[in-house]
C-alpha cells in the first residue's frame, strides 16, 4: 500500500458564538483550517485536519502548518500509510517539530490504514471501550452570571463537562473576578458533572495563590494550565490544593515524561494536532495510562474531521482515565464534512464504520491549494 496523492485545502471556520476570549486579552472570532485529502494505490482516500487556536495558543498558526506540510507532504509519497511509526521518522527526518503541520498528513494515514483493513480507527488504535464519552464545553471567560448561563445552556444540550476560562487581568476584576466566575458556574452543578478552570498560562504564581484564597475549601474543580513557564508551574504545584490538568506545556513526550517525572500534574489535555497526530497522540494515552494520569481528549480547534480523531482516540481509553471529550463541531460553523457521532445520553461514541466514518461534502471544500503526486 501507497501514498500516491495529497491534497492541501484551506477553510475558514467561524467561531459560533460572538468572541471566544481567553486570559491575557485574546480574542477569537474565527480560525484558519488546514485540511488534508491522502489517496493510495488502493483506492481509499483519508483526511487530517490541524486547526490552530490562532497564533497566541501555542507556537503554532495556520500559515505555519501549510508551510510544513508543503516541507512533508513531498517526502511522504510513496510511503506506507499503514506502517504509522515509519511515517512519523519520515516526517522527523525531513522536518523538525512543527507538530501542528505533522498532525493532519498522520491523521489521514490513520483513516487510509483502517478503510484498508475495513474496521474503524479506533479499533486500529487499540479497540473501543464501547463507552459512551461525556463531552466537555468550553465556556470562554466573560461575566459570571453569562457564564453561568452558558453552563446551563450546554448542560441542557447533553454536556457532563464544563471548562471555565479563567485569568482576568487585574484592571478587569483579577483573581476576585475568577473567583467569581468559578463559583457562578459551579452554583447549578449537577451529580457526575466535572468542571476545570482554565487559565490557558495566563496566571502568575502569587495570583493562583490569591485565587485560592478566595475560593470556598470544598470547590470542587480541576485547575488546569495555571501558568506560562514550567518553573512557575513549579512554584504552583508546590502550594495548590486543588488537582492539575496541563495543557499548552504538554506537546512532546518529553513534556509529558518531565510532568510525570516532577510530579507537575493529575491529568493533562491530550490535543492531537498538538502531540502531532494520532500516532504521538496514541503513545501520550499509554504514557498517561501508565503514571495514572487523566485525560481530556481534545484538539486545539477544528471542524468535524477534527472531530473524528478525536473521538476516535478517545474511544480507546479506559473509562476511569478519560475524563472528557472536546466536540470541536459545536465551536465552529463551516463544516465540511458529516460524522455519525451524536450526542446522545450524555455522549458520544466514534463511529463504527472504516476508517474515521468522514463524509466529506467536496462541493463545500473547493478546490485544493496544493496538490503533490507520485
Ligand atoms: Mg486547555
Amino acid at each position: 500500500m501507497k501514498i500516491t496523492q495529497i491534497d492541501l485545502f484551506n477553510r475558514n471556520l467561524p467561531y459560533q458564538g460572538e468572541t471566544y476570549s481567553l486570559s491575557g486579552g485574546r480574542d477569537y472570532t474565527e480560525f484558519q483550517a488546514v485540511i488534508v485529502r491522502m489517496l493510495s494505490d488502493d483506492g481509499f482516500i483519508g483526511w487530517g485536519e490541524s486547526t490552530p487556536f490562532g497564533g497566541t495558543y501555542i507556537a503554532a498558526h495556520a500559515r505555519g502548518a501549510v508551510a510544513g506540510i508543503e516541507e512533508l507532504a513531498p517526502a511522504l509519497l510513496g510511503q506506507d500509510p499503514r506502517c504509522h511509526e515509519r511515517v512519523c521518522d519520515v516526517m522527523e527526518q525531513t522536518l523538525l517539530g512543527h507538530n501542528h503541520a505533522r498532525a493532519p498528513l498522520d491523521i489521514a494515514c490513520w483513516d487510509l490504514a483502517a478503510q484498508h483493513y475495513q474496521v474503524p480507527v479506533c479499533t486500529l488504535l487499540g479497540g473501543s471501550t464501547r463507552q459512551r464519552m461525556p463531552i466537555i464545553s468550553s465556556i470562554y471567560s466573560g461575566k459570571p452570571d453569562n457564564m453561568r448561563e452558558r453552563v446551563a445552556k450546554h448542560r441542557a444540550m447533553g454536556y457532563r463537562g464544563h471548562s471555565i476560562k479563567i485569568g482576568a487581568d487585574e484592571a478587569d476584576g483579577g483573581v476576585a473576578l475568577d473567583a467569581e466566575r468559578i463559583i457562578a458556574c459551579l452554583a447549578d452543578r449537577k451529580p457526575g458533572e466535572y468542571f476545570l478552570a482554565d487559565a490557558n498560562g495566563g496566571l502568575t504564581p502569587d495570583s493562583v495563590m490569591r485565587l485560592l484564597a478566595l475560593l470556598p475549601k470544598q470547590t470542587d474543580i480541576v485547575l488546569e494550565a495555571p501558568c506560562k513557564t514550567w518553573h512557575e508551574t513549579k512554584q504552583v504545584r508546590q502550594h495548590c490544593w486543588l488537582p492539575i490538568l496541563l495543557d499548552e506545556l504538554i506537546q512532546y513526550d518529553d513534556d509529558l515524561i518531565t510532568t510525570i517525572e516532577q510530579r507537575l500534574a493529575d491529568g493533562i489535555g491530550l490535543k492531537i494536532s498538538k502531540a502531532g497526530g494520532l500516532t504521538p497522540a496514541r503513545r501520550q494515552r499509554d504514557i498517561c495510562r501508565a503514571a495514572g494520569l487523566s485525560m481530556s481528549v481534545q484538539d486545539t480547534v477544528g471542524s468535524s474531521i477534527a472531530f473524528a480523531g478525536i473521538v476516535h482516540l478517545a474511544q480507546t481509553v479506559p473509562g476511569r482515565l478519560l475524563r472528557c471529550v472536546l466536540d470541536t463541531r459545536d465551536m465552529v460553523s463551516g463544516h465540511v464534512a458529516e460524522l455519525d457521532a451524536p450526542l446522545e445520553n450524555g455522549g458520544v461514541m466514534a463511529p463504527n464504520t472504516p476508517g474515521l466514518g468522514l463524509r466529506v461534502d467536496l462541493a463545500k471544500l473547493g478546490e485544493p491549494a496544493f496538490t503533490w503526486t507520485l
